[in-house]
C-alpha cells in the first residue's frame, strides 16, 4: 500500500538493514579465535533498533492501525526512542518517547533533536516499568495514537527474522560457513528471537545464548536485581516476546568487562562500538569456549560508542580478576559487504576460514 507517509520518505528501507558481517580474528588464551559481528552500529540513526521501528512503522500502514500523523508512544532505554523518532517524522509522524531518567545524556539530546517529546521517568515513578505504564496511559487519551509495543510485538521479532537473520546467514555462506551459534544480549528480545528463528530454521542444531550483565542478572531470576552498565540491555523484566525455554544457556558478562573490550575495539581495530557490542563480543568467545575448534559464533554490534561519550565508557576502567578481556589480542578483521537479503544464491567465493 502506498501512503503519503511512503512518498514523504522514498527508499528509506534502503538505509535500514544490509550491514556487513565482520569477521574479527583475535588470540583468546593461546588459541586463534574468529567472531563474527554484524555491524548495525551502521543503521540509519546508528543501531540495531531501525530494523524493527521500520518494520513495526510499516505493518502498522499495512494493518491499518497506523495512520498519516498519528501520534507514535513509545517506552525505550534509548535506541528504539531514537529509531522511532528519527523513522517517525521521516514519515511524517509526531512522537513521544517515556524513558527511565537514568540513560545516557546523548540519547536524550537525540530523541529531543529529532522533535519528539520526552517524557523522562525517575525510579520513584516505576523507572522502565513506569515508562510502559505511562505511554499505555497517554495512548489511551490520545486518538489516533499507535503505540509500537516492542516488547510484547512480535513484529519486533519478524523484523530480524526477514532481514538480520537472512543477511548473516547469506554472508556466512559467501565464506562457505554456517553458524554454529548465536549470542545476542536481551533488550526485547527481538533480535535473538528473529535470527534464532531463521537459524533454527535453516540449521535446528544452532545455539541461542542470551548475554546478561553478571551484576544484574535479570534473565535468570526474572526480576530486576542489582544494577548495570551495558545499556540497552537487562532492563528489569522478562520481556514477553522472549521464550527462554527455546533458547540456550544465558551467558553472563561483566559490564566493566564489556566497557573494556568495547574500548579495546575501538583502540586497537578503528571499530567505535558501545558497550553492550563489548558485552555481545565477550559472550561469543564464552559461546566459543564451550564449542569444538573453530565454531562459527555469531553476535551483534548494536551499537556506535558515540551515544556513551558522557558514560564510563570513555573513562579509565579497572580491569579485575576474572575478566576475559585483557586475554583478548585484537589482530584485525575483514568486512563481509553488505548483501542483499534477497539474493538467495550468492556467488561462492573460495571456502574456508578467512584467518
Ligand atoms: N544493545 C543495545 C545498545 C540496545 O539498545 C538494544 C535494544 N534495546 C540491545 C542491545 C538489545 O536488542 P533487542 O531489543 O533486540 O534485544
Amino acid at each position: 500500500m502506498r501512503t503519503d507517509a511512503h512518498l514523504r520518505a522514498r527508499g528509506l528501507d534502503t538505509l535500514i538493514g544490509n550491514t556487513p558481517l565482520l569477521a574479527i580474528a583475535c588470540n583468546y588464551r593461546g588459541e586463534r579465535r574468529v567472531v563474527y559481528a554484524k555491524s548495525e552500529n551502521l543503521n540509519m540513526t546508528g543501531s540495531v533498533k531501525d530494523r524493527m521501528a521500520l518494520h513495526i512503522l510499516q505493518q502498522g500502514y499495512a494493518r491499518g492501525t497506523l495512520t498519516p500523523g498519528g501520534l507514535i508512544i513509545e517506552a525505550t532505554s534509548g535506541n528504539t526512542g531514537i529509531s522511532f523518532s528519527a523513522i517517525g517524522r521521516a514519515l511524517g509522524h509526531p512522537v513521544a518517547i517515556f524513558m527511565p531518567d537514568w540513560m545516557s545524556q546523548e540519547r536524550i539530546d537525540l530523541i529531543r533533536s529529532f522533535g519528539a517529546d520526552i517524557h523522562l521517568v525517575s525510579h520513584e515513578q516505576g523507572g522502565f516499568v513506569g515508562s510502559i505504564r505511562l505511554a499505555e496511559e497517554l495512548a489511551a487519551r490520545t486518538p489516533g495514537a499507535f503505540l509500537p509495543r516492542q516488547f510484547s510485538n512480535q513484529d519486533n521479532c519478524a523484523a530480524h527474522e526477514r532481514t538480520t537473520g537472512p543477511e548473516i546467514w547469506t554472508q556466512l555462506r559467501h565464506l562457505g560457513l554456517v553458524p554454529d551459534a548465536f549470542v545476542a544480549g536481551i533488550g526485547t528480545g527481538g533480535t535473538i528471537m528473529g535470527v534464532g528463528r531463521h537459524f533454527r530454521r535453516m540449521r535446528p542444531t544452532v545455539k541461542l545464548h542470551p548475554m546478561e550483565p553478571a551484576s544484574s542478572p535479570t534473565l535468570s531470576t526474572g526480576h530486576k536485581v542489582g544494577k548495570h552498565r551495558i545499556q540497552g540491555v537487562s532492563d528489569e523484566f522478562i520481556p514477553a516476546i522472549v521464550d527462554l525455554g527455546w533458547l540456550d544457556g544465558i551467558i553472563a558478562v561483566d559490564d566493566g568487562d564489556a566497557i573494556l573490550m568495547a574500548q579495546k575495539l575501538a583502540r586497537e581495530l578503528g571499530l567505535a562500538v558501545g558497550i553492550s557490542s563489548g558485552g555481545n563480543f565477550l559472550g561469543a568467545l564464552k559461546a566459543q569456549s564451550g564449542l569444538a575448534a573453530g565454531a562459527v559464533v555469531v553476535t551483534i554490534f548494536c551499537d556506535s560508542n558515540k551515544k556513551y561519550l558522557s558514560t564510563d565508557l570513555m573513562r579509565e576502567e579497572p580491569p579485575r580478576d576474572g575478566y576475559l578481556s585483557p586475554d583478548v589480542e585484537l589482530l584485525g578483521f575483514e568486512a563481509i559487504g553488505r548483501s542483499c537479503t534477497m539474493c538467495a544464491d550468492p556467488v561462492e567465493e573460495e571456502p574456508g576460514r578467512i584467518f
